[in-house]
């Protein structure tokens, strides 16, 4: 930092030094310069003096003294009583010595005797004098003789003044010795004052102002210091305000990159499904868009293939949600290993899927694909400890031949699939354009049949079941009836597949349970026993978490003996529902009786059935029909009438029509029959009619 002080004092320093080294010199020579002219002013009043008094002998000495020689002026001199005169003059003055000298620069009187004849011809103040002007010197002696005797350290002014005749002319010179000595003393010691005063001032000066500068140097010091610390505490503030901007600015980048990942996922999450990472619904409905306006341009075909599991409800429902999705994600990995690179797989939601085939240049190779999808589901799928055996059916639509519009061409595949699925498991069938018509025949019956629920268009028949030996009435089962003002009378068999598909068949077969109730009560209460109700029994129904509610409320309402009720169910709704056994537990627990309908159609195993809660089988009557004809069919009656004895089952034969198949199963210890033979489902006003009388 600059130092004020140390400049300051080194400055003023050198400039004090310098004053008093010049003004001390300036001042003694002033001082002596006044001296000078005061002493020589003095030595020429004295010159005058001495002319005025002793001008005649002065004159005459140098009158004479050209011809003289140095020792007869000498012995002259002694001998004139001027040297008497010149001393009473010089008695009590200043001046301490006198010479003369002629024009020739010879000495011709002088106080020191001794001198006396020497020249001066070549002296610089001799010359100056005879020229008429006054010259003087001023010079310092150790020791020096006077008239009076020797002085010691003594300052001389000794000055030449041209002595002037009446003529004016100059006729000789003075010399007059002046001591000075008091007069440099005086100076002196007033120059040691002078100095002394004045190193005085400038030191007093000096140390004022240093103080003052030292004062002004710690405030600037202080200053600088405050200054400092402000600028490191601001320092400090930018580098902490840089590190926060720096932070924030990370921030913020952490920020927009999350943002980003945000973006990305929820435009990931908009166009995938989330759990097998395929294409959604939207994104398939967008590409396809994209390819039919391409395939369009180019005359290109596409392909749809329409894929549904044929029994991965069943998984769900027996194994559980998350065993369903593991399985649906391995679904997925396999169906992406079969189709082409350049094909669209996406998930629509459930255990459908859906491709799109570009580019594609003849069915061959569509159904080449398709083969192959299904091929891919012979090996089972292993997850964790279960393996799990599932199949595919497929439905295939094309553009243009099928469509030309997404909606066209998904709802043609559908169809197509559907039409696989009828025709048997892990199949894959083309579009037809009659599969729209029955589709569009299925939708308006759909819709026929909900209306049909309002309109009292349904009606509930009852076919008799009778005792094999003895052929009296045991009992009935509940068929329903449906009579449409548009359709005519419909069969049961085209409809409740549909209604089971739709969901109708929740209402619909409440409706049929409590309207057979009803009437069994209702026949009961005027005297008509029916020994037995029998009602089929959907899998829809089963599944309905509050159908045991339904099935409470239905019985308390009608009053109807749960004893009297039997429920037929199917091997595959026993094998379709997860909780089967745990619902038919209940139902048990009701007391109502369970019977395994169509039996032998169906893969149920001997173990399985051992642990089933139900008390009767029924023989689908497609093996009925074979009695006499097919030995096979005639085996496995023997074989299930063989098992139900083992297992303490009761047995009942549907589809009778003839003598013999009664006979036959009659022979064999079949229970119950139910056939044409016996009667056909009729209207209970008919069936009263028919059986009251026994
Ligand atoms: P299913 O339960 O096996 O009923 C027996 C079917 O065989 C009835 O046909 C009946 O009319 C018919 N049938 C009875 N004896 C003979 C015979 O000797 N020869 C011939 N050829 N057929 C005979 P339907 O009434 O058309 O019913 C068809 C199917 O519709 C039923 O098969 C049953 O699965 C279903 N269904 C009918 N009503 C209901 C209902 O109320 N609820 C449910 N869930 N399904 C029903
Ligand atoms: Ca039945
Ligand atoms: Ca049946």
């Amino acid at each position: 930092m600059f130092n004020l002080s140390r400049y300051f004092s080194t400055l003023s320093f050198i400039l004090i030094v310098l004053a008093a080294g010049l003004l001390g010199p300036l001042y003694r020579y002033i001082s002596i310069q006044q001296m000078t002219a005061l002493a020589e002013d003095r030595n020429v009043a004295m010159a005058e003096v001495f002319k005025n008094s002793l001008g005649p002998d002065l004159l005459t000495l140098l009158g004479n003294s050209a011809a003289r020689d140095a020792n007869s002026l000498r012995l002259a001199a002694e001998e004139v009583a001027l040297r008497a005169k010149v001393m009473a003059l010089m008695n009590n003055t200043a001046v301490i010595k006198i010479k003369v000298y002629n024009r020739l620069g010879i000495t011709v009187f002088s106080t020191d005797i001794s001198q006396i004849g020497e020249s001066k011809l070549d002296n610089p103040g001799f010359r100056a004098a005879i020229g008429g002007a006054v010259a003087s010197d001023l010079a310092h002696r150790d020791t020096f003789d006077t008239f009076e005797g020797s002085r010691a350290n003594v300052d001389l002014l000794s000055s030449y003044i041209p002595m002037r005749g009446d003529n004016k002319a100059v006729e000789g010179v003075f010399e007059l010795y002046q001591d000075v000595s008091p007069f440099m003393r005086s100076l002196y010691f007033a120059l040691w004052w002078v100095t002394a005063g004045l190193v005085a001032v400038l030191s007093a000066l000096y140390l004022m102002q240093f103080l003052l500068i030292r004062r002004a140097q710690g405030i600037l010091c202080e200053q600088e210091g405050k200054i400092k610390t402000a600028r490191d505490t601001l320092e400090i503030q930018v580098a902490a305000r840089t590190d926060e901007l720096k932070k924030a600015n990370r921030q913020l980048e952490g920020e927009i990159a999350d943002r980003r990942q945000a973006e990305s996922k929820l435009n990931f999450l908009a166009y995938h499904d989330p759990l097998t990472g395929l294409s959604n619904r939207r994104r398939f409905i967008e590409r396809m868009q994209e390819s039919i306006a391409e395939a369009g341009q180019r005359g290109q075909r596409l392909a749809i293939l329409f894929i549904d599991l044929d029994q991965f409800k069943q998984v769900n429902d027996s194994l559980g949600h998350t065993v369903g999705d593991d399985l649906l994600i391995a679904v997925s990995a396999r169906l992406s290993e079969h189709v082409r690179l350049i094909d669209v797989l996406a998930r629509l939601g459930g255990d459908e899927f859906i491709c799109l085939m570009e580019a594609v240049r003849n069915n061959d190779e569509v159904a080449m694909i398709a083969e192959e999808i299904i091929a891919a589901f012979d090996e089972p799928f292993r997850l964790g400890k279960h393996e799990l055996f599932l199949s595919a059916s497929i439905g295939v639509s094309l553009y243009p031949a099928d469509g030309d519009t997404v909606v066209d061409l998904m709802r043609n595949a559908d169809s197509a699939m559907y039409r696989a699925k009828d025709s048997g498991r892990g199949r894959y069938h083309f579009y037809t354009p009659e599969m729209t018509q029955a589709a569009q025949k299925r939708i308006r019956m759909e819709n026929l049949l909900r209306r049909a629920m309002e309109n009292d268009e349904l009606s509930v028949h009852l076919q008799p079941q009778v005792d094999a030996a003895t052929g009296s009435l045991v009992g009935a089962e509940a068929l329903v009836r449906w009579f449409s003002p548009e359709l005519g009378n419909v069969p049961p068999g085209s409809f409740i597949k549909m209604a089971e598909e739709s969901g109708i068949i929740i209402k619909l077969g409440s409706w049929v349970l409590r309207e057979a109730c009803r009437q069994v009560m209702q026949w009961r209460s005027s005297g008509f026993e029916l020994p037995q109700l029998s009602v089929n029994l959907s899998v829809k129904q089963l599944e309905r978490p509050e159908f045991i509610d339904t099935l409470d409320d239905i019985l308390c309402e009608t009053g109807m003996d749960p004893a009297h009720l039997k429920l037929e169910i199917t091997e595959s709704v026993v094998m379709a529902v997860g909780n089967a056994f745990d619902i038919l537990d209940r139902l048990r627990s009701l007391g109502i009786t369970l019977s395994l309908d169509d039996f032998g159609t169906g893969y149920s195993s001997l173990s399985y059935l051992k642990l089933l809660p139900v008390q009767q089988l029924k023989i689908d009557q497609s093996f009925v029909f074979g009695i006499g004809i097919n030995e096979g069919d005639e085996a496995i009656i023997r074989s299930v009438m063989a098992l139900a004895k083992s297992l303490g089952f009761e047995v009942v034969a549907e589809g009778v029509e003839t003598i013999e198949q009664a006979a036959f199963l009659k022979a064999l210890g079949c229970h119950k029959l139910q056939g044409f033979l016996h009667g056909r489902a009729v209207a209970p006003v008919d069936f009263r009619a028919r059986w009251s009388l026994g």
